[in-house]
């Protein structure tokens, strides 16, 4: 099929996700053929450099013999087979892995296929643990606003970006909320670090009062992303996870967009020294090559599941492909070239690196801030940076950048008028030099064009 039937059928036929159909036609996307290392190539042959990783998936880069060929051994050996009532090796080997690279005490593993479901079970492993635990009425979820946890109803309810999440309000469960650790725009006027961090003391005294009916808080650490690469302050995690022990409430780290070295360690808990009770893991996990997540508990939290058979204390939940074979050679072939490459301890001079170009890009009249940790940013753009005022959101301006990418050759998604950079951990410190010259001309033409 040429160019021009592709997106006849595409408008035809296919809903994209996150999308304003209505507006679909005017913007013709491109249509990705093929990819080469940390590059995607449309059917007409041109080259982009794959600045999101895919969508905060890649990790090597994209077509990777050592996975590839994982994935085609697997598929001649096993392509399916169930984890109700019955094992196979990668799920176990897989299991093994990661409970040993996990921060400590994380010594269970789950499988699911998307970081949505890996963060619904975390919520619904917290809740029955509880349950069965002798303390029934310790129900609720403290979740952070600005959160985002996935699409489901369950990671819905603890999410909070109204402009996703407001919709569905009478279908979600009520949440308690934590102000968003957001200096610049600090939710309770203070400054940091003269304000002892109150944000995260909000935990304290929200416990204070109903840590009994408390069952769980979930966070993601060290950054927020889908609201814009929101990077809490040094401590802040650490404070958060002491005052959730001090109540006994557990503390679900959500590292679905964090883990896998994008933050400068493996796991973002394991820079501030945290130890969660369950961790949600997806997106990098098999080096964005196939889906699979994983949801992973302690020893504590598991053993509240066990008892006698008609005891039901059953965790009842588990999807047709639950483990599938396939992705776990995915899983289990990236982490190895990960160990092999030395990814994540490797990765300082490239985050330092983005570091460099993005502190050019801050000095630009129209960025009001630029956020990052690893190998994760976020641009902000503003209609006056001085009084901080943003463009009216019509002016969908974060678009209009990543769109003034795509001729320079660069892919990127904005997040309102947040530009995100997320290249793969295995991009060179051109190819990062690349995405950054592009970004701050595509700013500057753009924000200089006026609004
Ligand atoms: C992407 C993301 C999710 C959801 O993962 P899906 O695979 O899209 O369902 C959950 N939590 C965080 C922090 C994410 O970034």
């Amino acid at each position: 099929m040429d160019r021009q039937e592709l997106l006849r059928l595409d408008r035809e036929h296919l809903w994209h996700p996150f999308t304003q159909m209505r507006l679909w036609p005017d913007e013709p996307p491109l249509v990705i053929a093929r990819a080469e290392g940390n590059w995607l190539i449309d059917v007409e042959g041109k080259r982009y450099f794959d600045g999101v990783s895919s969508l905060w998936v890649t990790v090597h880069g994209h077509n990777v013999a050592a996975i590839n060929q994982a994935v085609k051994e697997q598929v001649d050996r096993l392509d399916h087979s169930t984890l109700l009532g019955l094992a196979h090796p990668n799920a176990i080997a897989l299991a093994a892995e990661l409970a040993a690279m996990a921060p400590a005490g994380l010594n269970k593993v789950f499988y699911s296929e998307a970081g949505s479901t890996a963060v619904e079970i975390a919520l619904k492993m917290a809740f029955q643990f509880w349950q069965q635990s002798g303390r029934p009425e310790k129900k609720g979820f403290v979740s952070l606003e600005g959160a985002y946890h996935g699409d489901t109803l369950g990671s819905v309810s603890v999410g909070g970006i109204d402009l996703f999440h407001q919709v569905y309000g009478p279908l979600l469960f009520p949440v308690r909320r934590l102000p968003q650790p957001h200096c610049r725009r600090c939710r309770l006027g203070l400054t940091h670090p003269g304000c002892g961090l109150a944000c995260a003391e909000a935990l304290e005294t929200l416990l204070a009062a109903h840590g009994d009916e408390i069952a769980a808080l979930i966070v993601e650490p060290r950054v927020q992303g889908a609201d814009g690469i929101i990077v809490q302050p040094e401590g802040y995690l650490r404070r958060l996870w002491e005052i959730a022990r001090a109540h006994d409430v557990l503390f679900i780290a959500d590292e679905v967009a964090t883990g896998f070295g994008r933050t400068g360690a493996m796991f973002a808990c394991q820079l501030e020294g945290v130890t969660p009770d369950l961790m949600a893991l997806g997106k990098g996990l098999t080096g964005g090559v196939l889906p699979l997540a994983a949801t992973l508990a302690t020893d504590r939290v598991y053993g509240a599941f066990l008892g006698e058979f008609d005891e039901f204390k059953t965790f009842f939940h588990g999807h047709t492909y639950t483990g599938n074979p396939i992705t776990c050679a995915a899983a289990l072939a990236n982490l190895r070239l990960m160990r092999q490459t030395r990814l994540v301890e490797n990765l300082a001079p490239k985050a330092a690196r983005l570091a460099e170009g993005l502190a050019r890009i801050a000095k630009l009249p129209h960025v009001v801030q630029v956020r990052h940790q690893g190998l994760m940013a976020g641009i902000e753009l503003a209609a006056d940076k001085a009084a901080d005022t943003p463009y009216p959101p019509g002016l969908r301006m974060g678009h209009r950048v990543i769109m003034a990418c795509r001729p320079k050759g660069v892919v990127i998604r904005p997040l309102g008028d947040t530009v995100v950079l997320m290249p793969p951990l295995a991009s060179s410190l051109s190819e990062l030099d690349h995405l950054l010259g592009a970004v701050e001309e595509a700013i500057v033409e753009v924000t200089e064009a006026g609004a």
